[in-house]
């Protein structure tokens, strides 16, 4: 329901490099049945998204690109001349803004284009000539951070002070000059990049052997099928009732991972390796440190935060018991951890009810919030229905250049009205930067993207649980959340402090071995899940799967930014003064400062483990209450 995919990087890159990375994309694993799907046509508009408000036709669309090419050249003329004076800076900026906004719009039209229809050939054309434009317009500014980097901060002051225009560039320029100390000569930087290819091997190789060479065995499904097994399916047969099809799956899953654990080894290895060629290149005291820095928080931050979560981990280990009590077992493994405990409440919610509740639910969040949300639900924001052809999943898209978009698979259960609430969370965090920001700071990165999104969820929650009498439904309700909580903050702090360990490692001169990989594990599962857990070895290895661990030190910010969307939405709930207030300034606040600051404005100081710590005591509440509730269920 909320995962997000992105690297962390500035806007400007982030817009040209990676285009998947502006949306916040919330993928579900797709269910591989066939259906008979609505076709585009047969949808109201009511429910579709106005791509209009962007293009009326593919004519103007045509006409802005060929715009782009003609203002490519452009952009060489400003090069080796940024220092000349403040005047010639910002006249380069507005430049370069005013081709990366029509970039901007002309990429939105084609991307949501092609989505909306994933067999259009047209869209798919657009699409392929858009981002072909789009490595040319990287190019044609790639020489520009280095230039600014070049020059003398005492300089840079000084045409700061000398122009108010330039003056709002001032945190932008502070975040480029901020790595000058690990930045090298231009030789080394170009030897470096030259490297690209050989530094992204490692991810490449184990993408290559799980994706395509890994084949998985068959396994015999509830309804008595021979199917094969796939990372689709075992997440699928993870949450689902059938005992017998979840341990199969798990072992026979992790059974074919372990086959090729000595290669998986060797590209972590290969991988930990580059990070320690980058960290000690550049000047850093740790891989950690060096991975941290580009969003300037602090090894602290981290460190707290597995800190934070074990000192208070003992709620988790009591739900596991709880849970092996409640669904009657003698031994409970991990493979039952996401098994329904109660079945999903059948309650069919018709999209327009979902949008009710959803602005029921957010009234917290007061009448500016409500009015604005209101009219981008009935004003071409949102795409709702599936049909034939379109992109599956949830995300919200958004840019500088449009309004936000959203596009759904709505199916009319509970579980899409929570995926309503969080999505829309995306797109008022974007509809109130965008507003309020100008476009240097109009996008918000990957440290803060999921607050927004988790704070409606959990305002959601609390809504839901406070009007519902049903007992199964509470249940329902309150397993979700707790599971939330278990797979955000808790498992992300998990994969966060194995990633340390395995860095630790290997920097004191270990080698990397699948064995000493798995010894960490096997420490860490026990240290989270405790003592009431009934541990199957192959579990030991499950770091052989999870590709978030060639991205750098990128896992521990789903924990961090679930933490402080808890500790938010639990000021508003508790009408904290101020709360509200300081709540939306962080959302009109873009990237316009450093996340942790844009956080601490907003109510949570992440340098401190405070908002963690709460976080682990709501897990406590939550999971007295379900005690409770399954004592009464029991009378
Ligand atoms: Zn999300």
């Amino acid at each position: 329901m909320s995962r997000l995919d992105g690297l962390p990087c500035s806007r400007l890159l982030l817009v040209l490099l990676i285009p998947a990375a502006l949306l916040f994309s919330d993928a579900i694993q797709g269910a591989e049945g066939i259906k008979a799907l609505k076709q585009r046509s047969e949808i109201p508009e009511r429910y579709k998204w106005s791509l209009d408000h962007i293009y009326s036709d593919h004519a103007l669309w045509e006409k802005d690109c060929q715009a782009i090419e003609a203002m490519i050249p452009n952009m060489e003329q400003y090069k080796g001349t940024l220092a000349q004076s403040p005047d010639r800076m910002l006249e380069f900026f507005r430049a370069r803004e005013r081709l990366f906004l029509l970039y901007e719009k002309a990429l939105s039209y084609a991307y949501l284009l092609k989505d909306q229809d994933t067999r259009d050939q047209v869209a798919i054309g657009m699409r392929d000539r858009i981002m072909n434009l789009g490595t040319k317009v990287s190019e044609s500014v790639a020489w520009a951070s280095p230039e600014i980097v070049a020059i003398a901060p005492e300089k840079i002051g000084d045409f700061l002070s000398r122009s108010d225009e330039l003056a709002v560039y001032r945190h932008y320029l502070d975040d480029e000059l901020r790595m000058k100390e690990h930045t090298l000569s231009p030789e080394e930087e170009r030897i470096i990049a030259l490297a690209g290819d050989v530094m992204r091997s490692p991810q490449e190789v184990m993408r290559t052997l799980r994706d395509t060479d890994i084949r998985f065995p068959t396994i015999v499904d509830s309804e008595g099928d021979e199917v094969v097994l796939s990372e689709g399916r075992y997440y699928a047969f993870m949450q689902g009732p059938d005992r017998r099809v979840r341990r199969e799956a798990a072992e026979k899953l992790m059974t074919t991972y372990i086959g090729f654990q000595n290669t998986f080894a060797s590209t972590m290895a290969a991988n930990i390796a580059r990070d320690i060629f980058n960290t000690r290149t550049r000047g850093y005291s740790s891989c950690l440190e060096a991975s941290l820095d580009q969003d300037n928080v602090k090894v602290a931050v981290y460190e707290n935060l597995i800190k934070a979560v074990t000192d208070n981990i003992a709620p988790l280990h009591k739900y596991v018991e709880l849970r092996r009590k409640f669904m009657g077992l003698d031994e409970i493994h991990l493979y039952d951890m996401s098994a329904p405990l109660i079945p999903e409440v059948e309650e069919k919610v018709e999209y327009d009810d979902a949008v009710a509740m959803v602005k029921e639910a957010l009234t917290p969040l007061g009448s500016d919030y409500l009015t604005q949300m209101s009219a981008g639900f009935e004003s071409g924001w949102v795409d709702v229905c599936e049909t034939e052809g379109k992109r599956t999943g949830a995300y919200s898209w958004g840019s500088y250049a449009t309004h936000p978009y959203m596009l759904l698979n709505y199916n009319n259960t509970l579980d899409d009205v929570f995926t309503v609430a969080h999505e829309m969370g995306h797109s008022m965090h974007t509809y109130y930067t965008i507003h309020n920001q100008p476009y240097v700071y109009g996008e918000y990165t990957i440290f803060v993207a999921e607050v927004a999104s988790t704070t409606n969820e959990a305002l959601l929650m609390d809504y839901l649980l406070k009007k519902t009498t049903d007992l199964d439904k509470k249940l329902y309700l309150l397993s979700q959340w707790i599971d939330q909580i278990r797979g955000t903050l808790v498992t992300q702090t998990m994969f966060a402090e194995w990633e340390k360990l395995a860095h630790e490692r290997a920097e004191a001169g270990e080698a990397i071995t699948a064995e000493s990989m798995s010894e960490v594990y096997h420490d860490v599962l026990r240290k989270y899940y405790g003592p009431h857990m009934t541990y199957d070895d192959y579990y030991d290895h499950t770091w052989v799967r999870i590709p978030h661990f060639y991205r750098n030190f990128y896992v521990y910010k789903y924990a961090t930014s679930y933490a402080a969307s808890a500790a938010l939405s639990q000021n508003i709930l508790k009408g904290k003064e101020g709360a509200v207030e300081a709540y939306l300034s962080f959302l009109k606040s873009g990237s316009s400062d450093y996340p942790i600051e844009l956080l601490k404005k907003a109510g949570v100081d992440m340098s401190t483990p405070e908002p963690v710590e709460e976080t682990m005591k709501l897990l406590g509440r939550l999971v007295d209450e379900m005690e409770q509730l399954m004592n009464q269920k029991k009378m």
